[in-house]
Order: structure tokens, then C-alpha cells, then sequence
């Protein structure tokens, strides 16, 4: 196989295993035991958990001694896909963040939006510190991520000095080995691969999904995300009123406190940022 230009299908995905196995024997090697593998479990997961197992099953390990597998609980993700790790992938540890995105609404006094996404970093991103982690960012989801994120990523102390490395090329291979030991490592083994590379490996792996998708959905995520399209959040608002409901509360619960800070606003109540929200 060239390592560079994978011809077949069967090189790319078995380039994301030999990912998986080069991350882990850097994760071993520097004392950091089982990979941290975050898990939405959306399709990407799923075929993280895939790789993962291929790559076990190649080093003749078993999965769970190499692999730690990771679910955030934003507490804003659409039920079916609750309920779907719950049933396929009952081993998943549940991480439950400091703060619920209700809470994160009332504290930050905004909303969410596609420029301010703290809820990402405060749900999703929080975890595997001082670990080696595994995620299922690919290019494909964003085209900003083709400058922001890479097949493997270092990120020091402070989090600002941040590295994208190739781990075909020697000399980035050298410097992820010599780093320091506090710093956080992520390998993304399926930032280069297409949607239609992903399900590819689903089917032939035989691996479970989401009903969601063959409902018409194309990503899962949280309801009301702000980086969904409008008619998408409206859709999702109608299938889920609840989880609208609860939105409405926390922005009333925010404007309550804008108003205690001293904060300027022209909405009167959480109806109307709601009305704003969506029309963004
Ligand atoms: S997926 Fe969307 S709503 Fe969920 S945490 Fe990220 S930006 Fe926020």
C-alpha cells in the first residue's frame, strides 16, 4: 500500500487502523495506558468504534484493554440517540460535565451561536486531559476544519501552542514522541475520509446506527445547535418541544440576569430570544 495515496478503498480504512495502532503504542509508550475515545455515537463514532476493533483484533488484544470509550452528556442530544449508545453500546462510560447547557445559557447571559460556541468546548471538549485521545473529526463536517484540525494535534498547557502533525512524515512522528508529558494528544484517524467512505466501512463492518439517519438526517447532534441550519432547528424544535420548553426557561433564566448585571437588552422575554435564535 503508498502510504501517501491510498488506491482502494480497503488502504484507507486500513490506514485508519494502522492510526489507531501507531496512537496507541505512543499512548503505551508514554505511560498513558488505554486510549480515550470520545464518542457521540454518531456515524463518525461508529466508525471509530470499528477502526478500534479492527485495530484490537490486528494487535490481538482485547478492545476494552485498549480502549476507553467516552459519551458527554450535553443533556440537549435528541433521545433516539440516548437511548441507541444505551442499547448498542452499553460499555460507553457517561461523562456528565460541571455545567448543563441550561446552566451554561443562564452564566455566559447569550445564547449559543455559530461565532460564540461555548457549549462545545464546555460539553464536548472537556475531557482526556493528559490523555491520548481518539476522535471522529473529519474534514468533510467543515471547511474550516481543514486548517484547524489534522490526523494527529498536540496541544500544550497552555492551549494555545497548538501542533498539527502527519504521522507519515518522520520528522512529525519524532516530535509527538519527544513531547512533554503534560501536554493532551488527539489523532483524528478519519479526518481525511468522505461520508460515503464512512458508511462504506459501517455496512462492511457490519456495524449498528442511529435510526435517526434513516429518518433523513444527514448529522446528529444537539437540538436547537446553532451550527444546524434554520429549518433544520425548526424541525427539531417541533419534533422535540420539551427540549424547546426548556431553551425558553433557561433564556428567561438568562435575561433575569442580564437585567441583574446590568446588561442592555431589547428582548423582553425568553419567547422572544427564542424568536432571534432561531431567525439566526
Ligand atoms: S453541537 Fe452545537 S449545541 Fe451542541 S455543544 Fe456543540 S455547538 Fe453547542
Amino acid at each position: 500500500m503508498n502510504d501517501l495515496f491510498p488506491s482502494t478503498i480497503e488502504d484507507v480504512y486500513e490506514k485508519g487502523i494502522e492510526r489507531i495502532i501507531f496512537f496507541y503504542r505512543m499512548s503505551i509508550a508514554n505511560g498513558k495506558g488505554k486510549l480515550y475515545v470520545a464518542f457521540s455515537g454518531g456515524k463518525d463514532s461508529v466508525a471509530i468504534y470499528g477502526l478500534c476493533r479492527s485495530a484490537a483484533s490486528k494487535l490481538g488484544i482485547d478492545i476494552f484493554d485498549m480502549c476507553e470509550f467516552h459519551y458527554h452528556i450535553t443533556c440537549v442530544d435528541p433521545p433516539e440517540l440516548v437511548q441507541f449508545i444505551k442499547k448498542e453500546f452499553p460499555f460507553v462510560l457517561r461523562d456528565r460535565p460541571k455545567e448543563t447547557m441550561w446552566q451554561l445559557i443562564e452564566k455566559k447571559q447569550m445564547p449559543p451561536t455559530r461565532l460564540v460556541r461555548y457549549c462545545c468546548q464546555a460539553l464536548k471538549e472537556g475531557g482526556g486531559k493528559n490523555r491520548f485521545c481518539v476522535t471522529g473529526v473529519r474534514w468533510a463536517e467543515s471547511s474550516r476544519r481543514k486548517n484547524t484540525r489534522g490526523e494527529l494535534e498536540i496541544y500544550a498547557p497552555s492551549a494555545k501552542d497548538k501542533r498539527i502533525l502527519n504521522a507519515d512524515n518522520e520528522e512529525d512522528r519524532r516530535l509527538i514522541e519527544h513531547c512533554l508529558q503534560k501536554r493532551k494528544y488527539i489523532c483524528n484517524p478519519i479526518v481525511d475520509w468522505s461520508d460515503e467512505q464512512v458508511w462504506g466501512f459501517i455496512r462492511k463492518e457490519h456495524l449498528p446506527y442511529c435510526e435517526l439517519y434513516d429518518q433523513g438526517k444527514k448529522r446528529l447532534g444537539c437540538i436547537g445547535c446553532p451550527m444546524a441550519g434554520r429549518e433544520q432547528r425548526i424541525k427539531d424544535f417541533e419534533k422535540y418541544p420539551k427540549f424547546k420548553d426548556a431553551y425558553i426557561r433557561a433564556f428567561d433564566r438568562m435575561l433575569e440576569n442580564r437585567r441583574k448585571s446590568g446588561l442592555e437588552t431589547e428582548w423582553k422575554t425568553g419567547n422572544e430570544v427564542m424568536e432571534w435564535w432561531i431567525s439566526k
